[in-house]
């Protein structure tokens, strides 16, 4: 079988008077993220991911936060241009797996949500998209609240 796995990692810090976007479902919060785009850190990583697997540059390089365009951008957009820059490579999107680290809001009663739009924009099944959340039991910054985080992998297949 031809596949390719790839990984991808992204931080953003928390700050108030922001809106809260994670993997495309919006959080009711006192804080959201910074960030040129919607800032949705976990939909980055996988994007990340992605791009990795096909052997494509990151996120950054796609789509340049310099770039007014994408200032407010919707990040589900931006993994719906991901799936098509890897078809455009000859890749579709096998599976995805990410863990968001946030150590709050609390996140598990929205994951169900969040993997319905993530297979929404890669095109993939609900079952094939996997998605956990932690928190970072109050280590570092992330357990401070200063900033989410999210790692992903994703593995690709001939289209
Ligand atoms: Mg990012």
């Amino acid at each position: 079988m031809n596949l390719r796995i790839g990984h991808g990692y992204d931080i953003h810090r928390t700050a108030p008077g922001r809106k809260l976007v994670l993997g495309g479902v919006r959080f009711e919060a006192d804080f959201g993220l910074e960030g040129h785009s919607d800032a949705d850190a976990l939909t980055h990583a996988i994007c990340d991911a992605l791009l990795g697997a096909a052997g494509l540059p990151d996120i950054g390089h796609q789509f340049p936060d310099t770039d007014p365009a994408y200032r407010g951008a919707d990040s589900q957009a931006l993994l719906r241009r991901v799936v098509e820059l890897l078809r455009a490579r000859g890749w579709a999107p096998a599976n995805v797996d990410a863990t968001l680290i946030a150590e709050r809001p609390r996140i598990a009663p929205r994951l169900d949500e969040m993997k319905a739009a993530l297979a929404r924009s890669t095109g993939l099944p609900v079952d094939a998209v996997g998605l956990k959340a932690t928190t970072n039991e109050g280590v570092g910054d992330i357990g401070r609240g200063l900033a989410i985080a999210a790692h992903a992998v994703a593995l690709v297949r001939p289209a």
